[in-house]
């Protein structure tokens, strides 16, 4: 994984790598039995290097402990690695310039399950056509990984009203975990 790492911190593969600060890789143990997934870094964690920081990080380590679950026992990276500016979403082209490293994370840590947070990672690793608010929730079976998505604590944070769905999701995952 730390060879996998430096690559990809010397990453120029597409126009992303000209705005950034810092390649955001992922964080966690390896191997790791669940991996969270969102779409690609924004400002705080382009700065600091790290997924998920500032206060939609903070909103996702408050979801990670209702399922029992911290930085230290599951891995956390991103579609694309490095900010789209403005915190747009990442572009078609970005991703398949990426995807190969998430496909060669999950080579390496060989989870059992993986959480997409928000839309743009369900429609890259469960179907293209995925629709969040019909199918969060919902388990699919992919090459022997059990893959669900939820909302992006982003989007929590802007509609609080979509968080009891979410508490319901977080249940169903805990209870997978515990399986
Ligand atoms: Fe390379 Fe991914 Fe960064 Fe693009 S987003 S430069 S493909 S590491």
């Amino acid at each position: 994984m730390e060879e996998l790492r430096k690559r990809c911190e010397a990453c120029t593969a597409c126009p992303l790598s000209q705005t950034r600060q810092s390649v955001v890789f992922g964080v966690g143990p390896v191997p790791a039995d669940i991996v969270f997934v969102g779409e690609g870094p924004g400002a705080q964690e382009d700065l600091q290097g790290e997924p998920f920081v500032g206060a939609a990080g903070k909103l996702l380590d408050d979801m990670l402990s209702i399922i029992d679950l911290g930085r230290h026992n599951c891995y956390i990276t991103n579609i694309v690695k490095c900010r789209p500016p403005q915190n747009r979403d990442p572009m078609q082209e970005e991703q398949d310039a990426c995807i190969g490293y998430l496909e060669q994370q999950l080579r390496i840590l060989q989870p059992k399950l993986v959480v997409c947070l928000g839309r743009i990672a369900a429609m890259r690793l469960i179907r293209p056509d995925f629709r969040i608010t019909r199918e969060h929730g919902q388990w699919f079976e992919r090459g022997g990984i059990a893959y669900t998505a939820i909302y992006h604590p982003s989007a929590l944070l802007r509609d609080p009203a979509k968080r009891p769905e979410t508490f319901a999701d977080l249940l169903s995952i805990k209870k997978r975990v515990n399986q």
